[in-house]
Formats: C-alpha cells, structure tokens, sequence
C-alpha cells in the first residue's frame, strides 16, 4: 500500500529535529514546532497503531528486554489496575528493559517501558506504581504531540521507530548510541529536550488521581520524585535518566503533593510483598553483590528462604539432596501463603530444573511430583489469569513428560493482549516433541503479538511447508488465524511485491 508522502506523527517526552533523508541525499530539516501551535495535527489511528508495532518490533530486537515471567508480569499487573482507572479503552502495553539506569519511558500507541534499575530503586509499590501512572498519564493526556514528517515507506517507519526506542531507553552517551544505532542509515541526530513544565504538570495532576483510584497511596508519586531528585543533587551530578525527561522543579513538587491532599482518605491496598521478592529476583538475576541493595532493610525468613532458592541456579550442581532440602522452606511458604503465589512460581521452577538437569532420585520422585501439582493446582484456581503460573507449571509438566496438559494450560491464555510469553512457551514444547509445524505457528503468533508482522508472514508460511504430513487440526488453525488478521498479513505481502 502505498503511503502518503509525508505523515504527521506526535511524540511524547521529546521534542526533535529531524534530518531526513530524501533519495539518499538529506533534503530538508525540519525544525518541530512547539506544543499547541496551530499547525499540530493528530495523527490517525491506524498510522499511530503502525508506529507502536514499529516501536514493539525494536525493542524486542533492538534492546535487552526482560522476560522473566514472573519480572514481567508484576509490572503488568501494576499496569493493569493503573489503566482500568483511566477510562481509555487503548491497548496499552508493558515492557522491561535491562537496565540499570533509573527510567520508565511512555512511546507511541501506549507502549511503556520500565527500566530494573527503576524496579531497584523504588522503596515500595506505590513509588513504582507512581512513575507508572505517571506515564500512563503522559498517554491518556495525548502529549505525544510532537510532530515529525518522513518520506514515506515501511522501512522509514522502522527506522524512525528505532530512533525513538534508542532515545527513550536512553543511554550512557546518547550520541555515541545513536551513532552506532543509526550508523550510515542516512538519519543524523536528534535533539533531546525534556518534557514541558506544563505536561509534567498535568501528567503527575492525572497520574496521582489514577494511583489513588487504583489503591496506591497518592504521595507516593512526590515522595519519589522528590528523593530523587535530592539524591541526584548530592551525587556530584549524576542525575538519573527519569530525571533528564521529566523535570523536577520545587514547584512541581508541591503542586503534586497538594495533588495528594486533595483526595479523599486513602485506604491501602493490601500488599503481599511482591515487591522485595521481585527485587531479589532481579538481584540474582544480574549477579550483584548480595546485601547491596538491602543493607537497610533486613530479610525476614520468608524472603530469605525465596532467595535461598532462586540464587541456587547452578545446574551442574549434583548435589540433589541439598537442594531438595532447601526447597522444603518454599513447599511450606507455597502451602501456606496462597495471597503470594511467587513462591508456588520458584517452587515449580526449580524443581523443573532439578529434573531437567539429573532427575529426582527414583524414591523421592512420586511424592514430589505429586505434592507439587497438588500446591500448583491450587494456584492455578486460585489465580486462573496469571501468566506466569501457567508458564511455570507448563513447564514442570513438560518436565515429568506431560506434554498434553502443559499444552492446554498455556492455550488458555492465547487470546490475552499479551501473549508473546505464552506463545514462545508453546513453540519450544512443540520444538521437543519435534512438532515442527506448529512450533513454527506458535512462533509465528508471538510475533505477530509483539507487531512483528512481517516475520509473522515468513514464519507462516514455514508452517504450512513443515506440515508435511497435513494435519488438519494445524491447517485449519492457520487458516483461522490468516483469516482474522487478514488486513494486517495482505499490508505486508502489498509492500514486499
Ligand atoms: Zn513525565
């Protein structure tokens, strides 16, 4: 299809000068305007939804993205009780970024990102879930109004995607990023400023209104800035990247907690210590120095017994007894905390691993994996929307050779808005029973979910090449599947002719 030759689109957070490329020469440079000038037009849907895939497909092949279900999926469930607050029926969408800097960023179409240095530095929910209302605020306010005109083709729009990816995740050096990224591509540089005072105005305004109707203590959002902001100032200049594209002023400060004030009494949410087990997850995860991040909060014997556990990763350990006597502290938390499923999650994990690795000793095997299913089972009617069960238990009954019911487990999330997770899970299942039509389908669907449509079309049709020996059941779900996204499959076979 071809485009028009030139489309207004909005940004948020930035404003930019683009220099554009023209036939391999750079023919104009277009200087943005500001904010509310008379020439700001909205971009339609269909291109903004265009940018946002464009903007997915990058970060996930550009950019060191988190996908620990259990990392990934806290996030998400702070998100989704945000945007059910905010009355915008948009698809808005959660990604982690590993990166230790402290950042959170708002893209094109309702695409947020959150950086682990971020998950790292907040002292509660509430602050994390702050900086996320924060940015869900920045969308629902439509501040992505800064506008840009390209030459029109899919390879522009990947590019621009790109660019914006790279700034928003931010890195040490812009310049030097951006020089890498962008090389000999023609696209020169940008200009960073931050956000106006008036949209960090209006975002902690709105965003501190959705924290509080979604439970979270509504100072939350001054406290944190504001330390911040203190901290970055006793730390010979080292300001933190949340900083350089949200502004902290005095005054900012003080409207958002007079902001605060204005709600009605606030009652807590009940919080079952997510947070510091998903801290330690990513605390083990990247391997720093233990009792780094925690030196003024002491571990009780719950979170002891989850770090134990997760940091016993070590598969070419043997020494099964050992470990299996570790994870007895993570049965019992797994029976008795049914509000805290992340321990039935570690539990599920590393026995899988455990069996993957040597197997469970012949005389321990049968109450193992009984006693387990049992604790998972539970979970699983108790939190039948969580992803991250699915996938762990899916997983352990992979393990102990039960293909089919990891199977229909994971097929009970394939309509979630994200399924990406779901999707790679069921691809590697089919991959081990060399089921390789449907692995390549399952592929071509988590693809196809993160808005990587072309490489959905090309894995596609592996999937039927690979389905030699025609099964229907995998024939007519392709068909299905071409069949209701049809639009977006033809877009692409259009432009590649
Ligand atoms: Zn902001």
């Amino acid at each position: 299809m071809p485009f028009r030759q030139s489309v207004k689109h909005f940004l948020m957070h930035l404003s930019w000068i683009f220099i554009l490329p023209s036939s391999g020469a750079y023919a104009y440079q277009t200087q943005l305007p500001d904010l509310g000038s008379p020439d700001l037009i909205e971009y339609d849907t269909q291109t903004e939804q265009r940018l946002g895939r464009a903007f997915s497909v990058a970060l996930h092949t550009e950019f060191d993205l988190n996908y620990d279900p259990e990392i990934l999926n806290y996030i998400r469930r702070i998100g989704e009780r945000v945007i059910t607050q905010t009355g915008d029926n948009r698809a808005f969408s959660f990604y982690v970024i590993n990166n230790p800097s402290i950042n959170a960023f708002a893209g094109p179409d309702g695409v947020i990102g959150i950086h682990t240095g971020l998950i790292e530095a907040v002292r509660s929910e509430d602050e994390l879930a702050s900086v996320i209302a924060h940015e869900v605020a920045h969308i629902t306010q439509r501040h992505l109004s800064r506008q840009y005109e390209y030459q029109e083709s899919e390879g522009s729009i990947a590019s621009i995607a790109s660019i914006i990816a790279a700034i928003l995740v931010g890195t040490q050096d812009p310049n030097a990023g951006m020089a890498i990224l962008m090389g000999g591509q023609g696209y020169v540089t940008q200009k960073q400023l931050s956000n106006s005072r008036q949209h960090e105005a209006e975002a902690d305004f709105t965003g501190i209104k959705f924290l509080y109707k979604a439970g979270y203590n509504p100072k939350a959002m001054a406290r944190f800035f504001g330390r911040l902001s203190r901290q970055s100032m006793s730390n010979s200049g080292q300001i933190p990247e949340i900083l350089r594209t949200h502004p902290v002023t005095e005054n900012r400060l003080a409207a958002a907690e007079d902001r605060a004030q204005t709600m009605p009494p606030f009652k807590p949410r009940e919080d079952n210590g997510d947070l510091r087990l998903i801290q330690l997850r990513l605390q083990s995860r990247q391997k720093q120095e233990l009792g780094k991040l925690f030196n003024e909060i002491p571990l009780n014997d719950d979170q002891r017994c989850y770090q134990l556990n997760d940091l016993d990763s070590n598969p070419a350990d043997k020494n099964i007894t050992k470990k299996l006597k570790n994870l007895q502290c993570l049965v019992k938390l797994a029976k008795s905390e049914s509000k805290q499923p992340l321990y039935t999650d570690l539990l599920l994990e590393k026995l899988t691993g455990i069996i993957n690795n040597s197997g469970l000793p012949k005389k321990d095997r049968t109450d193992w994996v009984s006693q387990t299913k049992e604790i998972a089972n539970f979970a699983q009617i108790l939190y039948p929307q969580r992803q991250d069960i699915s996938i762990r238990y899916a997983e352990f009954l992979e393990a102990i050779g039960d293909s089919k019911q990891a199977k229909s487990l994971l097929l009970q999330h394939s309509s979630d808005h994200y399924n990406f997770l779901i999707n790679q899970k069921l691809a590697e299942i089919a991959n081990q029973n060399k089921d390789w039509g449907y692995a390549y389908f399952y592929q071509a669907q988590a693809q196809y979910n993160i808005g990587n449509i072309k490489y959905t079309a090309h894995l596609l049709k592996q999937a039927k090449e690979k389905n030699k020996n025609a099964n229907n059941d995998l024939t007519a779900e392709i068909t299905l599947f071409e069949n209701q996204n049809r639009n977006q499959l033809n877009s692409v076979e259009k432009t590649e002719e």
